[in-house]
């Protein structure tokens, strides 16, 4: 696999995520666009603020997923099962590059192995 070219996906995806949420936050904090003062225009205003949070958490979370990513891609654990210890089947890993288990365990196939004997 190479390792350099998926670093590199990586962390452009990294930059993105970085870029989408400080954006989305800097607009939901009204540092371009203060609140108005006609009743009506706050209330739409806040429900764009909600769809903001929104893009803005979600954005969040992949960065999280994406940072863990990489630190799995530093320390050579990158194609290899979180909860198995198996490979990550490499066109699974093409498809959904920050994932850390491979297919059998994200269909639940190997749920038992995460949390110990059934029952
Ligand atoms: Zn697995």
């Amino acid at each position: 696999m190479d390792t350099n070219a998926v670093r590199e996906r990586l962390l452009k995806r990294r930059d993105e995520l970085r870029q989408r949420a400080s954006d989305a936050s800097a607009e939901a904090r009204h540092e371009a666009d203060p609140l108005s003062a006609d009743f009506a225009e706050q209330v739409t205003q806040r429900e764009h603020d909600d769809v903001l949070g929104a893009i803005s958490s979600s954005a969040q979370a992949e960065l999280q997923q994406v940072e863990a990513a990489l630190r799995r891609l530093a320390s050579g654990r990158y194609a290899t099962c979180a909860v198995c210890g198996e490979g990550i089947e490499p066109e699974r890993l093409a498809a959904v590059p920050c994932t850390d288990r491979c297919r059998t365990c994200a269909e639940g196939g190997n749920a038992a192995l995460g949390r110990g004997a059934r029952g």
